[in-house]
């Protein structure tokens, strides 16, 4: 099944916004992805109070 949702984001390097994918077969988690668009590397923070709505907070990966 397919359990990627894209979840709309904001680069705290560029402030503009991509959409993350984010598998939600996985439950809570946090991993780094690059910027969509200007490559930063950032860590995303995925939270899950109900499987269909993900909750995402990213900052970047140096802080
Ligand atoms: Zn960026």
């Amino acid at each position: 099944m397919d359990a990627l949702i894209p979840v709309p984001v904001q680069c705290p390097h560029c402030w503009q916004y991509f959409d993350a994918l984010v598998d939600v077969s996985q439950g809570d988690q946090e991993y780094v992805e690059d910027c969509h668009v200007c490559c930063q590397p950032l860590v995303l923070t995925v939270f899950l109070p109900n499987p269909e709505t993900p909750e995402v907070s990213v900052r970047p990966e140096n802080e």
